[in-house]
């Protein structure tokens, strides 16, 4: 898809991050196949000479995150409604938290995640227009937020709109805060399909650029496949709430615009590579699952850094590097995470 307009976060920054210059000799594993050649100074320079030394890989995009929730981590075990419905658990500690606590408990997640290797995150910022300080200025974020009505919209200073279900807002506002995205260069993105198929119809109408779930609506899939929409899988997040849907998994891995996400941190770090080791298994199609780990950087124009794998722990006798990162790959495997440089 096109990048709207408007979009900022997760671009390079105005100076070199590392005054020191890193040199790494490997190989490269990214959508294109395999390469060798050197990381200098933040780019990657192919050569005809073979390297083993290290193995990289362009750094990870979360295509759906909720940064602010992990203020609350780890809840008790329950349904989807009791814990992110309006007034359900959720809202409950994000009201009763300051921004300030939201903030510096998003930063501390956003960390864990960076030293795994994900660079870019796509936040649904909840909250309103007030609720847009949480994560401004934070580069690595792109942020979408959720306005309460049309004037917040209007004034909102964001990448876009990450709406919740049609069943939690006036299906109304809704189709205006969607030509607002429109009208402003920005994203529309949404919720649906993630119980059951009741959502699905009245979000396609909203022809949003992102759509979060669809694990338990497969027969409804090809509606937005068929357009091209991306769709982001939270598959971690749906064993959580007991909504895990293989088949839905298996058409959503053969779609060249399928993304991965983390959704909410209360529930899980939003490393995307700890979503690829769950998926995996799951899907048993590592390639599928480690292009869905990274496209989200050409599919919104973003650009990505590079992670820079060692050899000496869990690549150390791999048989096939994709499935090694993809299945088992952690921190105690990354020499260096190379962010984008300007
Ligand atoms: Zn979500």
């Amino acid at each position: 898809m096109k990048r709207p307009a408007n979009i900022f976060g997760c671009n390079p920054p105005r100076q070199t991050v590392n005054t020191e210059v890193f040199s790494y000799r490997g190989v490269l594993i990214d959508e294109e196949g395999i390469r060798h050649g050197t990381i200098i100074e933040g780019n990657f320079e192919e050569s005809r000479t073979e390297y083993s030394e290290y193995v990289f890989t362009p750094t990870f995009f979360n295509a759906h995150t909720h940064l602010g929730d992990a203020v609350g981590k780890d809840p008790p075990f329950m349904d989807l409604k009791s814990l992110v419905a309006p007034g359900g658990y959720k809202f409950k500690i994000l009201e009763s938290s300051s921004k300030e606590n939201l903030r510096s408990a998003l930063i501390h997640e956003l960390e864990i995640a960076k030293s795994a290797g994900t660079s870019c995150f796509l936040d649904f910022r909840e909250g309103g227009i007030e609720g847009l300080e949480v994560t401004s200025g934070i580069r690595e974020i792109i942020t979408l937020g959720r306005p309460k009505t049309m004037e917040e919209a209007e004034k909102m200073n964001c990448s876009g709109f990450g709406m919740s279900s049609i069943r939690d807002h006036d299906f109304e506002f809704l189709c205006e805060v969607r030509k607002i995205a429109r009208r402003r260069g920005i994203f529309f993105a949404i919720h649906a399909g993630e119980m059951n198929c009741e959502d699905v119809e009245g979000a396609l109408e909203l022809e949003p650029d992102i759509l979060v779930h669809m694990n338990s609506c497969p027969e409804l899939l090809k509606r937005f496949t068929d357009r091209g929409i991306p769709i982001v899988s939270c598959i971690r997040s749906n064993a959580f709430f007991g909504l895990l849907n293989l088949k839905a998994y298996a058409v959503l891995s053969e779609y060249e615009n399928w993304l991965l996400g983390t959704d909410n941190a209360m529930l899980f770090n939003p490393s995307v590579l700890e979503e690829m080791h769950f998926a995996s298994l799951l899907l048993r199609k590592d390639l599928e699952v480690f292009k869905a780990g990274i496209r989200g950087f050409k599919l919104f124009s973003v650009p990505s850094g590079y992670i820079v794998f060692h050899r000496k722990k869990n690549l150390k006798n791999s048989k096939n590097l994709i499935s090694s990162i993809v299945r088992r790959a952690g921190v105690e495997d990354i020499e260096s995470v190379v962010l984008p440089q300007p």
